[in-house]
C-alpha cells in the first residue's frame, strides 16, 4: 500500500484505490453478477496492496490507519463501480479483536490477517427467528471444559464461504437467567476451516444482487475457550462498540454509490438527445439529479464527521447512525434519479445502472434497517419514549 503523508492523504488514497479499481472495470462486475460469483481476483488485489490491513496497527504489520481512511478506500471502490461488500467486514470486524481481544489473540491473528494469509470476513449475528431484536438470539455456546460447544442457526452471514474466521455472537447464559436481556451474550472467534468438517454447514442464499450471503448451521461445533473475545457475557457491549464503525463504513460505500450514479447520469444526460436537445437540458431531468447531488454531499459531511469522532475516540453513536441513514437515502435517491435519466436503457444490464440500483437498495435494510436507525435517533438523541 502506498504510504501517504498526512497532507493530501485522502487524495493519495483515493487516487491509489481508483488506480487499482481501473483493473476491475464494469464488465468484470457485470460478469460476476450474472454468475453470482465472488470477486476473488479483486479481493486478492486489495489484500496484496495492503488495503485489507488498513485498521490493523503497524506493530502487527498493518497500515495503522483509522476509520476515516478505511471510509475513503471503501467510498472509492464504490465510486469506481465496484462493490466492497465482498470484503468490507474485515475492516469493521477488526475493531472487536483490536479493542477487546487479548494480547495473545492479537499476536496470533493480526499479523497473519495483515499479510493476507487468513481472512476474517464473516460476522455472525443475525438469526432467522429473532431479526433486529438481537438480544433474543437462540444460538447457544455451552462451556464444556476448555471449549465451547455451539448449537444454533445464523442467517444472512455474508462471505462465510470465503472467510477463514468468523466473529460469532452467541448466547452463553440463557435469557431467563440474566437480569438484563443484553447480558449473557459472548463473542467467539470461530475457525471456519476446522468447523466446516466438524458440525458447521454453510448454505448459500441467492439474492437479488451478488452478495455471497449464506445461512450457517452450528451442530455442536466446538470452539476452544481461548477463542472467547473479552469477557464472557459482555458480547452485546462489544457488538454495539463495533456497530458505529460498521455504520460509518457502509455509509461511505453509499456515498461512493451516489457519486457513481450521478457521474453516469450526468454523462448520459448530456449525450442523449431527444426532441433535438440533450435530455439534461430539461429541468425534469436536471432537478432530481441536482437534489440527489446535494443530498450526497450533505451525507458525506456527516460520514466525515462521524469518522473523525470515531478516530478521536469520542462518542459518535448519533453521528454514525445519521451518517448511515442519510447516506443510504442519498444513494437510493441517486439510483432512482439515474434510472429515470437512462429511461429504458437503465434496465439493460450492459449499462450497469440496474446492477448498482439493486446493490445500493440493500442499505435501506442492512446492516441495520432505516426504521431501527430512526428509532435510535428518536430515543437516544431526542429523548422520546422507546418504541419497541
Ligand atoms: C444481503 C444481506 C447481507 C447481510 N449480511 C449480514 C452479515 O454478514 N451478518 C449478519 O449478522 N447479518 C447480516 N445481514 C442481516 C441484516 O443485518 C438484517 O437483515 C437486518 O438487520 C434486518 O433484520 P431482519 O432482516 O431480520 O429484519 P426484521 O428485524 O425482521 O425487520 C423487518 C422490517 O421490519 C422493520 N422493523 C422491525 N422492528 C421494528 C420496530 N421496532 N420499529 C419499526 N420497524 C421495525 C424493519 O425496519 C424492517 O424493515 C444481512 C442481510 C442481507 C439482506
Amino acid at each position: 500500500m502506498p504510504s501517504p503523508t498526512n497532507t493530501g492523504l485522502h487524495q493519495e488514497l483515493k487516487n491509489a484505490v481508483g488506480e487499482l479499481c481501473r483493473g476491475f472495470p464494469d464488465a468484470y462486475w457485470r460478469e460476476l453478477d450474472s454468475q453470482r460469483a465472488y470477486p476473488e481476483a479483486f479481493v486478492q488485489a486489495l489484500t496484496k496492496a495492503g488495503y485489507m490491513a488498513t485498521l490493523i496497527p503497524e506493530e502487527y504489520g498493518g497500515a495503522g490507519l483509522g476509520v476515516t481512511e478505511a471510509a475513503t478506500i471503501l467510498e472509492e471502490i464504490h465510486h469506481s463501480g465496484g462493490n466492497a461488500a465482498a470484503c468490507h467486514a474485515q475492516m469493521y470486524v477488526m475493531g472487536t479483536l483490536l479493542r477487546h481481544g487479548s494480547e495473545a489473540q492479537k499476536k496470533k491473528y493480526l499479523p497473519v490477517l495483515a499479510r493476507g494469509e487468513l481472512r476474517l470476513q464473516a460476522f455472525g449475528v443475525s438469526e432467522p427467528t429473532t431479526g433486529s431484536d438481537t438480544t433474543q438470539m437462540k444460538t447457544f455456546a455451552r462451556r464444556s471444559g476448555d471449549r465451547y460447544v455451539v448449537k444454533g442457526q445464523k442467517i444472512w452471514i455474508s462471505r462465510a464461504e470465503h472467510s477463514d474466521l468468523m466473529l460469532l455472537v452467541a448466547r452463553t447464559t440463557p435469557l431467563e437467567q440474566v437480569k438484563k436481556r443484553s447480558e449473557g451474550l459472548s463473542v467467539l472467534l470461530v475457525d471456519l476451516r476446522h468447523a466446516k468438517n466438524h458440525g458447521l454447514t454453510i448454505r448459500p442464499i441467492r439474492t437479488m444482487m451478488n452478495h455471497a450471503t449464506t445461512e450457517v448451521f452450528f451442530d455442536d461445533v466446538e470452539v476452544p475457550a481461548e477463542n472467547l473475545i473479552g469477557e464472557e457475557g459482555q458480547g452485546f457491549r462489544y457488538l454495539l462498540d463495533g456497530l458505529n464503525a460498521e455504520r460509518i463504513l457502509i455509509a461511505a460505500e453509499c456515498i461512493g454509490d451516489g457519486r457513481w450514479f450521478l457521474d453516469r447520469a450526468c454523462r448520459y444526460a448530456k449525450d442523449r438527445v431527444v426532441f433535438g436537445r440533450p435530455i439534461g437540458q430539461n429541468q425534469g431531468i436536471q432537478f432530481p439529479l441536482a437534489r440527489a447531488y446535494a443530498n450526497v454531499e450533505a451525507a458525506s459531511l456527516m460520514v466525515g464527521r462521524a469518522a473523525a469522532l470515531f478516530d478521536a475516540h469520542q462518542p459518535c453513536g448519533p453521528q454514525a447512525n445519521m451518517a448511515k441513514l442519510l447516506a443510504a437515502d442519498a444513494s437510493w435517491e441517486s439510483a432512482n434519479a439515474t434510472l429515470q435519466t437512462y429511461g429504458g436503457f437503465g434496465f439493460a444490464e450492459e449499462y450497469d445502472v440496474e446492477r448498482k440500483f439493486r446493490e445500493t437498495r440493500l442499505y435501506q435494510v442492512a446492516p441495520v434497517s432505516t426504521n431501527l436507525i430512526l428509532a435510535y435517533i428518536a430515543e437516544h438523541v431526542l429523548g422520546l419514549p422507546r418504541s419497541y
